[in-house]
């Protein structure tokens, strides 16, 4: 996959799987902007060495993909630098780990639907007025196998939001269709070299992986791959479309 001369926006690319997206992207040659977190600061200033030192170029764009401004600074930032905007990788997200059902209540309920569902509308939205009518604009939606099915285990309010995801990459698809941009859904399985999953028990790996007819679980690598094909020309003809990466757990 060639993406010389393609400008890419990663949201949440400090770590996991935005970062490895990241390298995948400018490793076939597009122009990256890292965003994260301002406390990602290190960590996406790190990566963004590490690319501009393998002859590709970066930048790193703190913005809170929550907040409307910060989503409009961060187009800004992108617009000022490149002229351009290509693709959009929505990947910045909370796991919701950690919680009980019970102690699930509105305000937690609220805050997950506006992390990892109400933060990818803002910045399609924003990003659809840079990228429509340029005959090119690829829209990527990190989702879940938590929002397709219940074969993995995760919190209620994780999957209702990245069902959601789901339901938004399916309207996206036939409204942006139109203006020359596709979107398109990714939904990852279990992956384990991210901040997500640093931290789970050997038990409850090898509990999700009894599931998974591939009979290991994901690497980032996986994801990332995926993301570059639909960020392509050769997934000029591809939208509306959601494509689990996991092993076949919810097949
Ligand atoms: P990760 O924690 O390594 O990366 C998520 C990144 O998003 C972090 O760097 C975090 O700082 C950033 N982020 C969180 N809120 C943000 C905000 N408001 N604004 C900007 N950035 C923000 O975890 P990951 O596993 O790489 O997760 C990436 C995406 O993949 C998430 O959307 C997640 O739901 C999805 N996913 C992960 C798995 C898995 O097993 N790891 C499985 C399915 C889906």
């Amino acid at each position: 996959m060639d993406l010389t001369g393609k400008t890419a926006i990663i949201t949440g690319a400090a770590s996991g799987i935005g970062a490895a997206a990241a390298l995948r992207l400018a490793k076939a040659g597009a122009e990256i902007c890292i965003n994260d977190l301002t406390e990602k600061r290190l960590s996406a200033l790190e990566l963004v060495e590490r690319i501009n030192e393998s002859g590709a170029r970066a930048f790193f764009q703190a913005a809170d993909v929550t907040k409307e401004n910060e989503v409009a600074e961060l187009m800004d930032a992108a617009l000022s630098r490149w002229g351009k905007i290509d693709i959009l990788v929505n990947n910045a997200g909370v796991s919701g780990a950690g919680i009980s059902f019970d102690n699930i209540g509105p305000d937690e309920f609220g805050e997950m639907l506006n992390t990892n569902l109400t933060s990818q509308f803002l910045t399609a939205k924003a990003a659809l007025k840079a990228m429509s009518g340029r005959q090119y604009g690829r829209i990527i939606m990190i989702s879940s196998v938590g929002g397709i099915s219940s074969i993995i285990r995760c919190n209620a309010h994780y999957a209702a939001a990245k069902g959601g995801i789901v339901a938004l990459t399916r309207r996206f698809a036939r409204d942006f269709g139109p203006l020359g941009v596709t979107v398109n859904c990714v939904a990852p399985g279990l992956i384990l070299d991210t901040g997500f999953n640093e931290n789970m028990p050997d038990e409850t790996v090898a509990g999700y992986v009894s599931q998974i007819p591939l009979g290991r679980p994901g690497k980032t690598d996986d994801v990332a791959g995926l993301i570059a094909f639909l960020s392509s020309d050769e997934a000029g003809w591809i939208t509306g479309q959601v494509i689990a990466v996991d092993g076949g757990a919810a097949c």
